[in-house]
């Protein structure tokens, strides 16, 4: 028999309240834990929450509050329209990301109309499998591979592949060495490019260190990717790199150092230059 005690979802988003948890975070540990929907969680707020259930939610809030992303406790995060499973293998995906996606799909959509067809594109660090599986979503014509170093990342990304029905092949390896001797018409990567020293990674304690930061300045993922780059890149081929809100100049110098052309930066929505790209000659 459940035993009603008197917490209602408005008093549990109050406990969230006082415990530093954003109000968005505790409704959707509730959708989770209540199997309903925020319209009825909205309709519902006076709702007397049934013991066992609040014992759950409050644990879970104890998690939220410890700074373990909400992705994590739930297993999963909407992505560009497609909802990825992810766990403490992968990094979390990041709406900014969305940004890479869409600048792809634009290239994507510009072959096309000349006449381009199954371009070959490549998602070096792939994590979760978000960049490379929502291009495939949203352009299936495109022949895409997948690469990770962390054998539990693409774990991750080939059964979210496999889920979503979306035909994406995988590769182990870091950076280039997983993409052989293929030239892409693509080339796209998230990499870690948190600098050593920035304080915003004890923040992020519960996500791999691999996919935040390699270290130092923060850009040795990024050196090494556009180093390799023009050696894996048919011509005309586009690069596109996400990055942090700092380094677009760096990023942009580097690109322009290793020949590349149609140098440019775009903001994310907060306002940051997040992504730099360019084409080879
Ligand atoms: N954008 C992430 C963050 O700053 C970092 C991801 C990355 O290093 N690629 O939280």
């Amino acid at each position: 028999m459940d035993v009603v005690v008197p917490t209602s979802i408005a008093d549990f988003l109050q406990e969230a309240r006082t415990l530093g948890v954003e109000r968005l975070d505790a409704q959707m540990l509730l959708e989770r834990t209540l199997a309903r929907p925020r319209t009825w969680l909205l309709a519902h707020d006076e709702q007397p929450l049934p013991a066992a259930a609040l014992e759950t939610l409050r644990a879970l809030l104890t998690r939220r509050a410890a700074g373990e992303p909400v992705a994590y406790i739930l297993g999963e995060k909407e992505f560009h329209g497609l909802l990825l499973n992810v766990d403490t293998r992968v990094l979390v995906p990041r709406p900014e990301t969305e940004l890479l996606v869409d600048w792809a799909l634009e290239l994507l959509a510009g072959d096309e109309r000349a006449g381009k067809e199954r371009p070959g594109v490549v998602d070096l660090g792939t994590g979760s499998g978000a960049i490379a599986l929502a291009v495939k979503h949203r352009h299936p014509a495109a022949d895409v591979l997948a690469t990770d170093v962390s054998e539990g990342a693409l774990s991750v990304a080939c059964a979210n592949a496999r889920r979503l029905g979306l035909d994406v092949a995988f590769a182990h390896g870091a950076w280039w060495q997983a993409a052989g001797q293929r030239r892409f018409q693509l080339a796209l990567s998230n990499p870690p490019y948190i600098a050593q020293a920035d304080a915003h990674l004890a923040a992020l304690v519960h996500e791999p260190a691999l996919a935040l930061t390699p270290g130092g300045d923060g850009l040795a993922s990024l050196r090494e990717i556009v180093a390799g780059a023009a050696a894996h890149l048919a011509p005309g081929a586009w690069l596109l790199l996400e990055h942090g809100f700092d380094q677009a100049e760096a990023v942009r110098n580097l690109l322009r150092a290793h020949g590349f052309g149609g140098v440019e930066s775009r903001h994310d929505l907060a306002g940051h230059l997040r992504c730099s790209g360019a084409h080879k000659p």
